[in-house]
């Protein structure tokens, strides 16, 4: 009976060997989705609108913890190439308000390594990518539309032309996901922030007193409902972010032309009239590349009734604001709970099922946390808020040893 149950597990677990699995999105969390069904044997293929060199060239610098990001790399066999990469002293902040005084500045010096290491995103996906079979990932594929079939199988549409049929399709594109609309209604909403992202090329050569002010790592500096938040990048640039409380279509209507970008600096400067000299040369030092951006968010807690054959992760199963830096660390631990879930059982229904309500546990306190922390962040005086927090949060989780 024993032998005769094993043949028949045998059997299953063969069949879903040959089960096709296709992904959409080649962002961190579809690349080591990928990887992890790579080691395990499994064979999935990512479909990815855009084009190598696209996807390496979405910069900023995240930081990856310890139970979440870092875990995923270790199911993906990349931990230890990672530790050889990541940037400790990035883990390394000084928090400000307008005038500069500083509310919090941790600089560790010890050599220890800290939790939450940073890494740029684009040496995060080339160390992915460079681990994945070549086969596994379709470059310029742009999906479309999925439609269900009667036995729980999805066909596909991209936008160059090409159709597939797979029994499992996996959403991982990203905030405005093609794939949700499949398994819910919910859709993104604008968080009441918006961006304006800057670039201060070869920081390190070109600017050594605005370095000096920014350090190795995150530079917050929150007044006013308003901030300038920069991070050091591992190639030398730093990476500035203007955030402002802003209805949703002041990027539209702000008048100001970010196609002429020493007029438009000039704009932006007068958004900070009354802010540190120091802090305006995170403005006045950028280069002519300028990026707005609206920041949202999917309601919170949002869950969905499991179907056959389709499921979502990351960005696309939870959208949060980046305020507490849990967005990419999520989507790679939604990765590997996902793989691990699809070798753990035979059946996908199941394997998507128990996937779902693990993504659900640890997804939505974190949301909300993300939401406080954006309410904490814009606030007439953020600097103190975000300073009272971390010091509450020191209370609560007394150092281990
Ligand atoms: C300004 C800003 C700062 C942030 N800072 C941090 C931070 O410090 N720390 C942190 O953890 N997170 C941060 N985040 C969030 C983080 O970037 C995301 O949470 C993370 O990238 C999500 O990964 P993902 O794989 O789910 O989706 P994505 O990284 O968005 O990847 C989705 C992929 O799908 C592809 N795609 C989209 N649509 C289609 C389609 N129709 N067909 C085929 N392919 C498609 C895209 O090209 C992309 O490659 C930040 C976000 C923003 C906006």
């Amino acid at each position: 009976m024993t032998n005769q149950m094993n043949q028949i597990n045998n059997l299953t677990s063969d069949l879903q060997k040959n089960k096709r699995i296709a992904i959409i999105g080649g962002g961190p969390g579809g690349l080591t989705l990928a990887l992890i069904l790579q080691r395990h044997g499994i064979d999935s293929v990512i479909y990815e609108r855009g084009f190598v060199e696209s996807i390496a060239n979405q910069g900023g610098t995240l930081d990856l913890h310890k139970d979440s990001g870092q875990l995923a790399l270790k199911e993906a066999g990349l931990l230890e190439a990672f530790h050889k990469i990541a940037r400790y002293e990035g883990e390394d902040l000084l928090l400000v308000d307008k005038y500069g005084t500083v509310y919090r500045k941790e600089v560790d010096d010890t050599g220890r390594e800290g939790e939450r290491p940073e890494i740029d995103r684009e040496a995060l996906c080339e160390l992915l990518l460079n681990a994945l079979d070549p086969q596994r990932i379709r470059f310029g594929y742009k999906f479309i539309e999925g439609i269900p079939q009667e036995d729980g199988k999805h066909e596909l549409h991209f936008e160059n032309g090409h159709v597939d049929t797979v029994d499992l399709v996996i959403g991982a594109d990203g905030a405005f996901s093609k794939l949700r609309p499949l398994l819910t209604d919910a859709s993104v909403e604008y968080s009441g922030l918006s961006m304006v992202e800057l670039n201060i090329e070869d920081a390190v050569n070109q600017h050594p007193d605005l370095l000096s002010f920014n350090g190795r790592g995150s530079m917050i500096a929150l007044s006013d409902n308003k901030g300038i938040l920069a991070q050091l990048n591992g190639n030398g640039q730093i990476r500035v972010y203007l955030s402002f409380r802003a209805d949703r279509d002041w990027v539209d209507t702000n008048g100001i032309p970010i196609d002429k970008p020493q007029v438009a600096k000039q704009e932006f400067l007068k958004l900070y009239d009354d802010w540190d000299e120091m802090l305006k040369n995170y403005i006045r030092y950028a280069g002519d590349r300028i990026v707005t951006r609206r920041i949202y968010m999917l309601p919170i807690g949002l869950t969905w009734k499991s179907r056959k054959g389709i499921t979502l992760l990351g960005d696309a199963a939870h959208l949060m604001s980046p305020f507490m830096g849990e967005g990419v660390n999520l989507a790679m631990l939604d990765a590997s709970v996902l793989a691990l879930s699809l070798v753990q059982h035979d059946d996908f229904e199941e394997a998507i099922r128990s996937y779902e309500q693990r993504m659900y546990e640890y997804s939505s306190p974190l949301a909300e946390m993300s939401d406080d922390s954006l309410k904490r962040f814009f606030d007439d005086n953020g600097a103190l808020q975000v300073s009272n927090w971390f010091k509450q949060m020191e209370q609560e989780q007394p150092e281990e040893g």
